[in-house]
């Protein structure tokens, strides 16, 4: 068994910055990953160009059972932390309305900036060696690590195995199983930042168009649990598009504790239902024998979206405009401002960005990202219990609790 003095599982965002911060204070580090090679999710952000962090920084964009702790550790390293630590190792800002990205706006640099530093700090890195267990040193100081290739005896251990979204680029779970085997408890993991399968057959036609509205989310007898704005995409099985990620761990928490969920889609937030009425009633006038019920709606709404919204309101696409009476109108109104559609599941961990829950941060001692049970052990990233709405957040906390960790390690 090798003796190593600080062992970090997982070579991802939160691995390898406190990897970096723990060797800048004079350790030896020992990262394991178990994939061919480190950040392999990082080369994924932001399509490819790494959305690291964000100028705004407020405490609803991080979310889990006690988001208030999490935004305090952010407020301690935070937005402008990070654009200079990273510029430090050779990560120029640019930036797109607040949201951050490297200025060659590829990820591969800002994973290479990282390898980098690792290589520089001498940072012992062993790719493709994946942890199987680990357990307090069995009567000795320090934790035991058994891999598929070798076991180590680490003195200080830190977790930053994610979550389970995305599990091609190798986050699976594993860490939930070695906090629990070292008496954490968990907070259920769920999909986040996903897109929302829906209920009915009218999907596979609006397949394919896009459209900027809001989204929000109903559930029991609360009415509005989460909403959201942006460019919505209507897909095959159902609906995704930034709005819908932001509001999905919601109906995710809400579909586990088997509650029912509805979505409500305005698909023009722009105009109230006033004003569409009126515009609905100029265009008809305007009709004579002309317009079909197709063409009032033309130049509103994408092309598949009006014909299902005709569809639901039982309006034929050809029928004459003339003919459309007042309740016929007000049905197809109340379909582009208030659409409402059961939801019957989020989409699994495979689509999803990121993971809900994790390790309650009540078991953590969020100075030093310390284990308050076990001594000497860390934990950091998506592994714990926050999860944030996008827009840089994701990456932004992975840097923040790797950081603070590595610097206390
Ligand atoms: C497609 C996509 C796009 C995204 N875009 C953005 C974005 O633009 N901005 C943003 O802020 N966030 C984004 N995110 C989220 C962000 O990437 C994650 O929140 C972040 O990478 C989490 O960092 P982490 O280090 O905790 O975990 P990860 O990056 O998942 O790293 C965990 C590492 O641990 C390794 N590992 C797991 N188990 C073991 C084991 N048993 N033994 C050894 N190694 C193990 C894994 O292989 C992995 O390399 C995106 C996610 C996805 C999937």
């Amino acid at each position: 068994m090798r003796s190593t003095e600080v062992l970090i599982i997982g070579g991802g965002a939160a691995g390898m910055v406190a990897a970096i911060e723990a060797a800048r204070a004079g350790k030896k580090v020992l990262i394991l990953e178990k994939m061919k090679r480190l950040g392999k999710k990082l080369l994924a952000t932001g399509n490819g160009r790494c959305n690291y962090t964000n100028f705004v920084q407020k405490k609803d964009c991080y979310r889990g059972e006690d988001s208030k702790k999490a935004f305090e550790a952010v407020e301690r390293f935070g937005f402008s932390d990070t654009v200079e630590w990273f510029k430090e190792i050779g990560v120029l800002p640019a930036q797109r309305q607040g949201y951050f990205y490297p200025a060659s706006f590829q990820a591969v640099s800002v994973l290479h900036a990282l390898e980098r530093e690792l290589q520089r700090l001498k940072v012992e890195i062993h790719t493709e060696e994946t942890v199987l267990s680990i357990s307090a040193g069995n009567g000795k100081p320090g934790f035991a690590v058994n891999t598929d290739k070798s076991s180590y005896l680490a003195k200080k251990l830190l977790v930053c195995t994610g979550g389970k979204a995305a599990p091609v680029h190798g986050s699976s779970g594993d860490g939930y199983l070695f906090a629990s085997a070292l008496g954490h408890t968990v907070v259920p993991p769920l999909p986040a930042l996903t897109s929302l399968v829906l209920d009915g057959n009218f999907m596979k036609e609006w397949a394919g168009n896009r459209l900027q509205g809001r989204v929000w989310l109903i559930s029991g007898a609360g009415g509005e649990i989460a909403g959201d704005e942006g460019e919505i995409q209507l897909v095959d099985y159902g609906i995704s598009g930034i709005p819908v990620f932001q509001v999905s761990r919601f109906a995710a928490k809400a579909l586990e504790e088997k509650k029912e969920v509805f979505l409500g889609m305005d698909s023009m937030p722009a105009y109230s239902y006033e004003e569409l009425y009126r515009e609905l009633i100029r265009r008809k006038e305007r009709a004579g024998e002309v317009y079909s019920a197709g063409d009032l709606l033309e130049g509103m709404l994408p092309d598949k979206l009006i014909k299902v919204i005709l569809k639901l309101s039982s309006v034929s696409v050809k029928e004459p405009a003339e003919r459309l009476g007042e309740r016929k109108l007000h049905g197809i109104l109340k379909m582009i401002k208030e659409f409402r559609v059961r939801v019957k599941a989020v989409s699994g961990f495979e689509k999803a960005q990121v993971c809900a829950g994790g390790i309650p941060l009540e078991e953590i001692e969020m100075e030093t990202f310390a284990s308050k049970i076990v001594k000497n052990l860390f934990f950091a990233g998506e592994v714990l219990d926050v999860d944030g709405i996008c827009g840089g957040y994701n990456l932004q906390w992975a840097w923040t609790s790797g950081i603070l960790a590595g610097r206390h390690i």
